[in-house]
């Protein structure tokens, strides 16, 4: 066992499949190659897993997890239990870029009307807090990415499995008279594989297989400044400790600062800390600094150039700022790949997942989840396909039954990027404590939504319809009542931009 593994966590792991002799390379260490590694070595997938990065990399602040990985966790004894350690649950709390508070804090629980309570559910830690007798309702889970990233590879290594760090794949090939797909990586050398997964998020090489060339990124002339670090560093303020509060039983609350549109150069920020530390971001115009990279840092003085122009942005948060570590403050640049509806190559043996065949705004809260869930699903349909002769129609099952559901929640991220969370779009001009799209981010039909059941119950009929397109196919992991459409980015922010609803067919809060 690694060093870095936890002495202290079970070491119990899950029953595994019996095996299908498939051999499976999965490209990328991120948490979605790390989540399909687990989840494939427990359907009985052969599993190496590759990353370029030369060992495990820690960057990185928060992000959110969905209930449907939460319960997916249920079958691994460690991660269940230390997911439990590791995770908030913030409330939420509206404020002015003045940090005025508007409104909050308000818990973000979301109960389902539907009755259904499943023993699985009821045995999870956050499921039925706060209910009425017999409702079921989800709270938002936040957790540190460095924190969350350990946990799986932590996992990863107790079954056995290491991630291979140090290698960079420039391409990806198939070669149909073997039946495999492979990699090259950038010292030349070749490896080969039954299936090859896509999971080296954004940019990844593997578009040029799957849609036969790169996807065009275009940036939303927007960039985040974000940070993460130690609570220690603030302790002796008090007026921080003050401000940047907590619930009276310890639990963060996320204040999320809006302006009325771009107010100076920024347009929200948000501040939170927990026990271990604060967090903090601001959402500005693109600058020199800013690009889409984890690794590249920035300095506390960029961001007081954007601060500065902001009317009556309180002192107490360019502090939070200053005392930032060299290391740990990044400008990440917010931009956009439209929906791309074709995840896998012809033959079907190289699929992406994750962020390599779908990018989120951070206002979506999704990009971790999406990515989590297209393990659990693809790993299931591995399973459900049985042998190395169905993997094409498993990784386009796979994508049949993902790809409408992750453009809902794409789409909601822009609502929520081009209207300050929703806030601009209710009318009223009164700051609402759940505004429409977090109710819809929240709603059951995300929450509910059990990717590898889903697998088990759609996938022949999926793939009925693949192979004959009269064959008629509704997914149910989407808004009730929504029928996909093509949409694009340039015209929903447009639209949005000019005041207009955007088309949610269907009903999307339940
Ligand atoms: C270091 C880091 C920190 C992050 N911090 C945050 C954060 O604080 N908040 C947030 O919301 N999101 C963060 N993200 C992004 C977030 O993890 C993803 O948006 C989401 O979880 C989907 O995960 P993914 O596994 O698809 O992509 P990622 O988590 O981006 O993982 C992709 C992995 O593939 C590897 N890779 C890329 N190219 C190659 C290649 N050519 N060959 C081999 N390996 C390759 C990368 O090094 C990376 O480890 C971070 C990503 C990284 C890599």
């Amino acid at each position: 066992m690694s060093p870095h593994a936890d002495k202290n966590a079970t070491t119990a792991v899950p029953k595994r499949e019996s095996a299908l002799g498939i051999s499976v390379l999965i490209v990328g260490g991120g948490v979605a190659g790390l989540m399909a590694a687990l989840e494939m070595w427990r359907q009985g997938l052969d599993v190496q897993i590759i990353e370029r990065s030369t060992s495990r990399l820690t960057a990185g602040d928060g992000f959110s997890i969905s209930h449907t990985i939460i319960r997916a966790f249920n079958k691994w004894p460690y991660l269940r239990k230390k997911n439990q350690e590791i995770t908030g649950h913030p409330s939420l709390a509206w404020h002015n870029l003045k940090g005025e508070r508007l409104n909050g804090p308000t818990d973000m629980i979301y109960p389902s009307p539907k009755v259904d309570n499943s023993k699985e559910d009821a045995d999870n830690a956050n499921i039925n807090k706060n209910n009425k007798e017999g409702e079921v309702s989800s709270s938002l889970y936040r957790h540190s990415r460095p924190k969350f990233h350990l946990m799986l590879e932590t996992q990863l290594e107790q079954i056995g499995l290491k991630v291979q760090y140090g290698k960079r794949v420039v391409r990806y090939f198939e070669t149909p008279e073997d039946e495999k797909a492979g990699v090259e990586l950038e010292d030349g050398t070749t490896l080969k594989a039954d299936l090859v997964v896509a999971a080296d998020g954004i940019g990844s090489h593997s578009t040029k297989i799957t849609l036969g060339k790169e996807v065009p990124a275009r940036s939303t002339g927007l960039s985040v400044y974000r940070a993460a670090y130690p609570v220690g560093i603030i302790e002796s303020d008090p007026e921080i400790l003050e401000k940047i509060d907590t619930t009276p039983d310890g639990e963060s609350i996320a204040q999320l600062w809006i302006g009325d549109s771009l107010q100076g150069d920024a347009i929200t920020a948000h501040f939170a800390r927990n026990k271990d530390e604060i967090t903090w971001a601001i959402t500005h115009k693109v600058s020199k600094g800013s690009s889409e990279s984890w690794s590249k840092t920035v300095v506390p003085e960029d961001v007081f150039k954007v601060t500065s122009t902001i009317e009556g942005w309180p002192d107490y948060a360019n502090r939070v700022i200053a005392l930032t570590p060299k290391d740990k403050l990044l400008d990440f640049e917010l931009v956009w790949r439209d929906p791309q509806p074709i995840w896998t190559s012809s033959s079907g043996r190289v699929v992406q997942i994750g962020d390599a065949a779908h990018t989120f705004l951070p206002t979506a809260g999704n990009g971790a989840s999406q990515g989590l869930e297209d393990a659990i699903s693809l790993a299931k349909c591995l399973r459900i396909a049985g042998n190395k002769e169905n993997i094409t129609e498993a990784t386009k099952v796979h994508n049949k039954l993902r790809y409408e559901r992750v453009a809902c929640l794409q789409k909601l991220g822009i609502c929520n990027q081009a209207t300050q969370y929703g806030q601009k779009s209710s009318g009223s001009g009164e700051t609402k404590s759940k505004p429409k799209y977090i109710r819809m981010l929240m709603a059951p039909w995300t929450w509910k939504h059990d990717p590898e059941n889903y697998a088990e119950e759609k996938y022949h009929d999926a793939l009925a319809a693949l192979k004959d397109d009269r064959v008629p196919f509704q997914n149910t992991n989407v808004p009730h009542g929504c029928v996909h459409k093509p949409w694009n980015f340039e015209s929903l922010l447009k639209s949005l931009e000019d005041g207009a609803e955007p088309d949610l067919e269907g009903d999307w809060e339940s």
